[in-house]
């Protein structure tokens, strides 16, 4: 476990001891490690001023990460250390931010600024492992607990309450009574963290092992942060082909999807548009008929309004709006296949898998999932093209052949798209380019 970043740190914690300052591995790397896991990062915590930790790491490429708050970041063979003074931190006026960081003489005043338990740990070849606040048996107890009184944590920095959420998701950790209690009454304190903030916390939580559980345990978090998800709990089904509701199901199909960001939220938001195109059919029968488009114009909503990036946003919103086409038009694969990106492939085929294994007959609805992906595949392999770029002409050569510049372009190759798909005109340059030319000589 000893990895790079872990030897590194050790290399700056002894130049530190070495200059005379006491120093520690402090907060998520000393977690991780105890755990047995790999750290991805690590913080040092050390009695130098910042100005110090500078004079000792001269030689070295150093960044004022956030010298206000006593951090250097110093970079030691590509790997970037983040150290920071040991601090206290005063009064919290706005529920974010502290209204001033003090520096501190002693190492467990530091570790009581920190967040949990787990993460309030310091340790170094000196001391051995520092552990004041009973982070050693959490730990071993899988157990997240705030340092101190929770609602006094809380309220002073809320964005507290989805850090726990997805510790407990991403270690896969029970949260403690007394926390778990403080977070639910204190969730609309999270109204006063940063929306990039909250969607990348939401997206770690989503992505780790004990999602399914955080969801469902703190479904009222979740709705604090999407609103429209409150529609879907306890929604009815009204189906034989469903055994939960709306949101059971959703929170399944979340944990039944590789923990990938695009992934996870395309299962969390695949179902949202449910409880709104709810409708007695022609039939006398309940139906969701229209569903996946209000659920895509949702999941659009929310995640603009939570910062999400554009690509993010662009690759959901289309996973959701075709999670079940093919169920619904067993005949309309070629029309999909034109209208889904090519590396949205095999994330759909995830979604709808996600989807059936968290269905009342998993197997049933597997197979079918598995039967129209063959048929996809079969397609693919027979299609000579399925999207414009597939042809074996561009625009470059359609300009060339006498197509005006501009918005003809593109209309002329979504004509040459349909002639090779019926069939009219081989997919290939000659032949594309004598269909342009019969085109182009009639004007
Ligand atoms: P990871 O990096 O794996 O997500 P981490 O524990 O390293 O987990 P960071 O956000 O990198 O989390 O923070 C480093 C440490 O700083 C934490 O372990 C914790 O001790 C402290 N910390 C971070 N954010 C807060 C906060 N909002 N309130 C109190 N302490 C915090
Ligand atoms: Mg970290």
């Amino acid at each position: 476990m000893w990895t790079k970043v872990a030897r590194q740190a050790l290399t700056a914690l002894e130049k530190l001891e070495r200059a005379g300052y006491e120093s520690y591995l402090v907060g998520g790397c000393v977690r991780d490690l105890l755990r047995g896991e790999t750290p991805h990062d690590a913080d040092l915590t050390t009695i130098a001023l910042p100005e110090q930790t500078k004079a000792v790491f001269a030689d070295r490429h150093v960044i004022e990460t956030g010298i206000k708050h006593g951090t250097v970041t110093v970079v030691l063979d590509g790997v970037p250390l983040e150290i920071t003074t040991f601090r206290t931190e005063g009064t919290y006026s706005d529920g974010r931010h502290p209204d001033e960081v003090q520096f501190s003489r002693t190492l467990r005043e530091d570790l009581r600024r920190r967040d949990f338990t787990v993460n309030a740990m310091a340790m170094s070849p000196r001391t051995g492992v520092v552990d004041p606040y009973g982070g050693m048996q959490d730990l071993q107890n899988k157990v997240i607990r705030c340092v101190g009184d929770p609602r006094e944590r809380f309220s002073e920095d809320a964005l507290r309450i989805l850090r726990a959420a997805r510790f407990a998701s991403t270690l896969d950790f029970e949260i403690e009574e007394e926390t778990a209690r403080a977070m639910l009454e204190l969730t609309p304190l999270l109204a006063k963290v940063s929306a990039e903030r909250v969607s990348a916390e939401f997206i770690n939580l989503l992505c780790g092992a004990g999602a399914q559980r955080v969801l469902t345990e703190f479904r009222e978090l979740v709705a604090f942060i999407v609103p429209e998800i409150r529609e879907s709990f306890g929604f009815p089904q009204q189906n034989k082909h469903h055994c939960y509701d709306v949101y059971t199901h959703t929170v399944c199909a979340v944990s039944y999807i590789p923990p990938e960001p695009v992934l996870r939220l395309a299962a969390f938001f695949h179902d949202i548009g449910k409880p709104r195109a709810y409708h007695i059919g022609e039939n006398g029968r309940g139906s969701f008929r229209g569903h996946s488009q209000v659920g895509e114009q949702i999941a659009r909503d929310v995640m603009h309004r939570l910062k999400f990036s554009n690509a993010i946003i662009r690759d959901v919103c289309v996973l959701v709006r075709e999670h079940d086409y093919l169920l619904q038009n067993e005949h309309g694969a070629l029309r999909l296949l034109q209208r889904l990106p090519n590396d949205l492939l095999d994330p759909l085929m995830h979604l709808m898998r996600a989807d059936a294994l968290a269905k009342a007959s998993p197997q049933e609805s597997l197979q079918k999932v598995e039967t129209l992906r063959d048929g996809l595949l079969e397609l693919i392999r027979q299609s000579p093209a399925l999207h414009v770029s597939d042809l074996a002409i561009d625009g470059k050569q359609l300009i060339a052949l006498g197509v005006p510049e501009g918005k003809s372009v593109g209309t002329m190759l979504e004509y040459l798209l349909e002639q090779v798909i019926d069939g009219k005109a081989q997919n290939t340059t000659e032949s594309l380019a004598q269909c342009v030319l019969k085109i182009v000589d009639k004007k």
